[in-house]
């Protein structure tokens, strides 16, 4: 056995058929004479820049048969993909899709998701455990709940949330709870802001009022 001209074949042939069992010994031996394959190679024009390459032939068969171009190289190729759409562009572009997809495939999606977490619940939950004992984790999760809270939209949703779940549980699903609704979120748009309370009960600046009196004295 030499090894570099089993290298050179190995490079050359189409790989497989060079390791290939001798017929003729039948001893499982592999061959020194390795069964060379030389693809034919066939002309193409490159679907995206008009220039000539050489292509296998069985490659050039395969793209006519599938009806898809072939470019002369790598660089092409990717230059004929580009759709000239921002990452913006295609970001809501998959959001609009996956919202319809979601909206469509509602209960199949949540039937498959239930049956994925009956089928490995256990494992499910100790990984999740595992996640509250990292300490990494709940910082992470300390930050983005305190992130959270913080977030006027998050307040404000919370906000009419509450109001909403007391008006129930005080009135039922009644025209009153609606009522009662209506008047809190009337209420809390004629409500002055904390600023302005601040200015007319003559708050405002203390701390500054303070340390210029506290100068003028001087
Ligand atoms: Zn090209």
């Amino acid at each position: 056995m030499e090894p570099i001209r089993a290298c050179v074949f190995a490079v050359r042939g189409s790989g497989w058929l060079d390791h290939q069992r001798s017929p003729r010994t039948g001893s499982g031996q592999a061959t020194n004479k390795p069964n060379r394959m030389v693809s034919s190679m066939t002309i193409i024009t490159c679907a995206f820049c008009g220039k000539d390459a050489n292509r296998r032939t069985g490659e050039v068969n395969r793209a006519n048969r599938a009806g898809l171009p072939l470019y002369c190289d790598r660089k092409c190729s990717s230059l004929a993909h580009k759709t000239g759409k921002t990452i913006e562009h295609r970001r809501a572009e998959k959001a609009a899709y996956d919202s319809v997809r979601r909206a469509a495939l509602a209960d199949r999606i949540l039937s498959e998701k239930r049956a994925y977490y009956r089928k490995h619940r256990a494992v499910l939950l100790e990984r999740m455990a595992a996640r509250r004992a990292n300490p990494k984790h709940r910082e992470a999760m300390r930050r983005y709940q305190h992130a959270y809270v913080r977030n006027p939209h998050n307040r404000a949703a919370k906000k009419a949330y509450d109001r909403r779940l007391r008006a129930v549980k005080e009135f039922g699903e009644t025209d009153m709870a609606e009522a009662v609704i209506a008047v809190h979120e009337l209420c809390e748009m004629l409500r002055p802001s904390k600023p302005e309370i601040r200015t007319n009960t003559g708050r405002v600046n203390l701390c500054q009022k303070r340390k210029r009196r506290a100068h003028a004295k001087e």
